[in-house]
């Protein structure tokens, strides 16, 4: 349900060695002469796959870098820093594009059939890479089946799924985990300026980056004014035309992702599992137990619903009718159980 990852690579700033990424530098480490040419680095978002990536080419690029790790004084380093190294390209969306285009992996191409400059690789970064579309993945198909000597690929996604198998199958992978939580609620309470860590943690599915950018985005105060008006409807204190009219002017895409959040932990739950900080159960059930208030089959359809208006997004109908819609359903479901 989240938007297409948008990322750049900032140069002037070196990322952060995240401690969630211990373990995976370790194995880097001890095979860090003879890495496989392509590496698919893969996991949820939030996880800092990109910032890895970025990271990993400047070792390669390092004159002296020891165990995986750039020494960030040496020559490679310094044009790395300034963004100028000439061995290095990375390839993501450019401004409001939707896909990487067959064009950027084509001069990938000639970027690697060149010697390296002043490093002893070519390192190449693509991120998000399953924004690459059909004809720009068969371009870098070709790159896979006849690496230049001395490249080095490193494809980012959170989606490998949609990437075409034989991509998949001819990159090594490397699975970024969900740390555990007490590794992603310390690295957060590190940061001052975000409050409630746990709960962040918990809205962004383990994932710590994804929390760290929903404390800085507005967020968590709509969050709380939708479970206002989720109880409010509930309660019969609302009407479901007001309702829509307010989640429209919080941004319906937004207001959607969050209901099937929402709605998929309730299900969980009603399965379940514990309940999560996620619900509120308070606010939505005046305090009665989640799992004998709603049916099962109740929540799969609603869910079917909000999915159905989701894709109906990008439609000419009006959200406004869609929102109205769905919190209708949720009245519905509120009540009937
Ligand atoms: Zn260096």
């Amino acid at each position: 349900m989240a938007s297409k990852e948008r990322v750049t690579v900032n140069f002037f700033v070196t990322p952060e060695r995240y401690p969630w990424h211990g373990a995976l530098w370790s194995v880097l480490a001890r095979q860090f002469e003879q890495l496989p040419h392509a590496l698919l680095l893969q996991g949820r978002p939030g996880l800092g796959k990109h910032d890895f990536a970025v990271q990993l080419a400047q070792a390669l690029l390092c004159e002296q870098s020891q165990e995986g790790t750039a020494c960030g004084k040496c020559h490679g380093c310094h044009l790395f820093n300034v963004g100028t190294h000439p061995d290095l390209s990375c390839v993501g969306l450019v401004e409001d594009a939707r896909n990487i285009t067959v064009d950027q992996i084509r001069a990938l191409g000639d970027f690697l059939s060149l010697r390296p400059h002043t490093a002893t690789r070519k390192v190449v970064i693509i991120s998000p890479a399953d924004a690459m579309n059909l004809n720009a993945a068969n371009s870098l198909l070709k790159l896979l089946e006849e690496p230049p000597l001395g490249s080095m690929l490193l494809l980012a996604t959170s989606h490998p799924a949609r990437l075409p198998a034989t991509i998949r199958s001819r990159c090594s992978r490397l699975l970024f985990r969900l740390p555990v939580p007490s590794v992603g609620q310390a690295w957060l309470q590190a940061r001052p300026e975000i409050r409630d860590p746990a709960l962040l943690l918990d809205l962004a599915g383990g994932a710590p980056l994804l929390a760290e950018s929903l404390a800085r985005s507005e967020f968590p105060s709509t969050r709380v004014k939708l479970l206002q008006d989720l109880a409010s409807l509930a309660q019969g204190r609302e009407h479901a035309v007001a309702c829509a009219a307010r989640w429209k002017s919080l941004g319906t895409e937004q207001a959607l992702g969050w209901l099937h959040g929402f709605v998929s932990d309730l299900l969980k739950v009603c399965m379940g599992a514990p309940a999560s900080s996620l619900l509120n159960p308070e606010a939505v059930t005046h305090g009665e137990t989640i799992k004998n208030k709603y049916k099962i089959n109740e929540l799969y359809s609603f869910i079917d619903a909000i999915l159905e208006k989701y894709r109906q997004l990008n439609s000419p109908l009006d959200e406004l009718l869609m929102l109205e819609d769905i919190l209708i359903r949720w009245v519905r479901l509120s009540r009937l159980q």
